[in-house]
Parts: C-alpha cells; structure tokens; sequence
C-alpha cells in the first residue's frame, strides 16, 4: 500500500534527505587514496549523530555498519572494511539517516582521483539517468515511465541495468510501496499519487546487467567484475511535479566543482 505523505511530513522527510546529503558532503572531503572505508563509515555515523539523526542502516535487515561502501564491480550494500581505497576506483557509497520518524537515502559514486575514461562516462550517464528517471515522476505517469526512461538512457549507451535491485517508496519505513524498477515498460505500474516519497537509484554496470551475491550474504558485485555506478535522490510529487528532498550540492562544494544541474532540473532546463 502506497502511503501518502502530508506536506508537513514533506518537510519532516526534507530534513532527513538533507541530513544524508550533508553527511556525504563530509564523506566527500575525506574520499583519497589510503582511506579506508571504515574510517568513512565512522566519520559518517557521528556526522548523523550530530544532526541529531540515527544511522538510517544500522542495524536495519541486522545490517553492520552506517554506510553500504561499494567499490569498483561492487554494485551496492558492500560492508565497510580496513581495505585503503587507491587511485583509480571508484566507490559508491549509500547512506541512511533516520530523524522525526522519517527516513532519508541518498547515495553517490565518487572517483578516487584519476579514474579510467569509461569509467567516468559510466558515472556520468548513470548520474544523468537518475534525472531522466525522476522528470517521469509526475501526475498521470506510472512507475514504469520512471524505469523505461533510465532503462532505455543506459541501454542506449551499451550498460546492464540491474534487475534484481530497485529503487522504493520512503517514509517512516525504509522500504515502502511502491518499488521503483529501473527499467520496465511505459504506461504500466502503479499510478503516481499527489504526496508520494520515492527513492530513486539507477544501479548501473558497464558490462553485463548481470549480478552475483557474495558468502557474505549482503554485497552484491557484478558478474563480469566490471564496474557499477549508484546514484539515488529522495523526490516527493508535489503540485504534480517532482521535487528534490535531497541534493548533491554539498559534495560538489566538497569536491569543487561547480554544478548547476539540480537548478537546471528544476527549472526544466536540464538537457538530457
Ligand atoms: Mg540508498
Ligand atoms: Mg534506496
């Protein structure tokens, strides 16, 4: 059952959106060669703490940690570990903050340095696909507008777009109704609602859309060890359009670099 939020509860799950978004933002100054994932997590959890916020994972499905760190051809829900990231990998990372009852989950790729070209492009089009995805989140449109859009903005470029892993409704639940596929058909799915909170989160690979789950029970990786971007925004439909709960601009301030995109999203004049 899809459960309808009331603008107050709107601006409930804002906070929590933007608690996660700042918490990667401080992830963001620390991503260098020779931090461990570990160290992150750890930075991570008292960022939240902080804000007066819980880890949105800990603990949650008995999950260990505060971050899912997912480096390279893992594609998502990698456990933090001492392992020292190194030039050239890329590293998704997925975080959860829970505040006021309401859940915020948001996650980025970032490069470690200088990454391979096609590398970078799989982050770009990946990114670039969350937004083509979320602009299908509007009155009248289904869940399998969203999912057509990015399914066919990643296939276009040759990339395997994860099956098995969807994105989700978000509210006083983690996971709630409906899922959000990355791909599916138009017209079909359920139908969008005036108050909807969904977690979008193009889980894309460069090779084969194929996946398999490590003994551990929890990281996923690809099939052919080929690298996965992960992207994810918090959106609530409000007055019929989608609007951002969470935002990338405190890692691009991070990281220094000057992005316009989100404005340019909302201002219907990203083009993609
Ligand atoms: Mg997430
Ligand atoms: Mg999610």
């Amino acid at each position: 059952m899809i459960k309808i939020k009331t603008s107050e509860e709107i601006e409930l799950m804002r906070e929590s959106a933007l608690i996660v978004s700042k918490t990667l933002g401080e992830i963001a100054k620390e991503i260098k060669p020779g931090v461990t994932t570990l160290q992150l997590d750890k930075i991570a959890e008292a960022c939240i703490r902080d804000q007066g916020a819980i880890p949105g994972f800990l603990g949650l499905y008995d999950f260990p940690n505060t971050l899912c760190m997912s480096p390279n051809s893992q594609v998502v829900h990698g456990i933090p570990n001492g392992t020292p990231l190194v030039e050239g990998d890329i590293i998704s990372i997925d975080c959860g903050a829970l505040k006021n009852g309401f859940y915020g989950d948001h996650a980025y790729t970032f490069a470690v340095g200088e990454i391979a070209p096609e590398t970078e492009k799989l982050l770009q089009i990946t990114k670039e696909s969350l937004y083509v995805g979320i602009r299908e989140f509007k009155a009248n449109n289904r869940v399998g507008d969203v999912g057509y859009a990015i399914q066919k903005y990643c296939e276009d470029e040759g990339y395997g777009v994860v099956r098995e892993l969807v994105g989700h409704g978000l509210g006083s639940k983690m996971h709630e109704d409906p899922e959000m596929p990355n791909y599916g058909k138009r017209g079909r799915g359920k139908k969008f609602i005036e108050g909807m909170v969904v977690a979008i989160e193009p889980m894309i690979n460069l090779g084969t859309q194929r996946i398999k789950q490590h003994r551990d029970g929890w990281t996923i990786t690809t099939q052919d060890n080929k690298p996965s971007a992960h992207f994810e925004h918090d959106v609530a439909l409000i007055n019929g359009k989608p609007e951002l709960l969470s935002t990338f601009a405190y890692i691009y301030e991070a990281l220094g670099i000057t992005s316009n995109e989100e404005n340019q999203f909302r201002q219907k004049e990203l083009v993609l």
